[in-house]
């Protein structure tokens, strides 16, 4: 049995572990954490959860020592390991970006601290920039500060660490979120598993797109309402007490809500009752 458990690397601790363990919890496995421990075992489905720092999780999936992990693109394009991107997690969306003490710099010639030598270099030699690369393992936005180097090639979330350091972005290099990478050929004896995983992990990512409504309206705008909510296939509807009213449920793109909500208010709905969606199978 344990042999036959699928085995997934997340972050011990750090901007990553919290959202890693909730996107578990939500596609219904059933797991404990005890402080210190390196792994955990589902209860309710075979899969073994072990815990590492974050830059080490590319290495750890190449390695055969767990079939699959969550990082972010960036530690994984880092790595130039042969490993794929399964499913963006929609989550710890950054950017890895050049800043400067000015919001403009000629980076030839220039010294350029960075914990991402690796992309950087790619960055540099696609725009034959000539630039002597300083490596660094952390604190990489003091470097300017400490003459260690002119720039800085870090990642940025909020932006208020470069503000704090007087930075200014000048270029970003490369996009970056929380993925689920596995290595190209799963185990044969796994594969059935992971699928069985990708599924409810994908039924939690795609329910998180959307919201269920449900509402009254004037039985006359039901064409109207429909072309704003194409719902799955079709809507539900329901008779109502009065001949001249329905109720109409479905769903509706959470990037497209508000506009939703509004142009579902001029065709005269009322009663608009919103409702988060905990998986979406499709
Ligand atoms: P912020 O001040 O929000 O722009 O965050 C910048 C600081 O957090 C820098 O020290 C970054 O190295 C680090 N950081 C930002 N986003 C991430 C991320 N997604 N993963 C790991 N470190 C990050």
């Amino acid at each position: 049995m344990t042999s036959q458990n699928l085995k997934i690397a997340i972050q011990k601790e750090g901007r990553m572990s919290e959202k890693s363990i909730e996107l578990l919890k939500k596609a219904g496995l059933e797991f404990e954490i005890f402080d210190r421990s390196l792994a955990s075992k589902c209860r309710n489905f075979p899969l073994e959860i072990l815990f590492f720092r974050a830059q080490d999780i590319p290495e750890m999936i190449a390695d055969d020592v767990v079939d699959c992990g969550i990082c972010g693109q960036n530690t994984l394009a880092e790595k130039s390991l042969k490993l794929k991107e399964i499913e963006p997690l929609g989550f710890g969306k950054c950017r890895l970006s050049i800043a400067a003490p000015a919001k403009k710099l000629d980076l030839n010639g220039k010294k350029i601290a960075t914990s991402h030598p690796a992309l950087l270099k790619k960055f540099l030699n696609k725009n034959k920039i000539k630039a002597e690369i300083i490596e660094l393992s952390g604190s990489v936005e003091l470097a300017p500060k400490l003459k260690i180097a002119d720039a800085i090639c870090d990642l940025v979330s909020s932006g208020s660490t470069l503000k704090i350091n007087g930075l200014f972005e000048v270029e970003e290099i490369f996009a970056s979120q929380v993925i689920l990478s596995a290595k190209a050929g799963i185990e044969k004896e796994k594969k059935e598993i992971f699928e069985k995983f990708l599924i409810r992990i994908r039924s939690v990512l795609t329910a998180r797109k959307y919201k269920y409504v449900v509402m009254n309206a004037p039985i006359d705008s039901l064409e109207k309402i429909r072309n704003l909510i194409p719902g799955l296939k079709n809507p539900t509807v329901s008779p109502l007490i009065n001949p001249k009213f329905i109720s109409i449920a479905s769903v509706v793109k959470e990037d497209r809500f508000w506009e939703t909500i509004e142009k579902l208010k001029q065709c005269g709905a009322t009663g608009i009752l919103v409702l988060p969606i905990e998986k979406m199978i499709l």
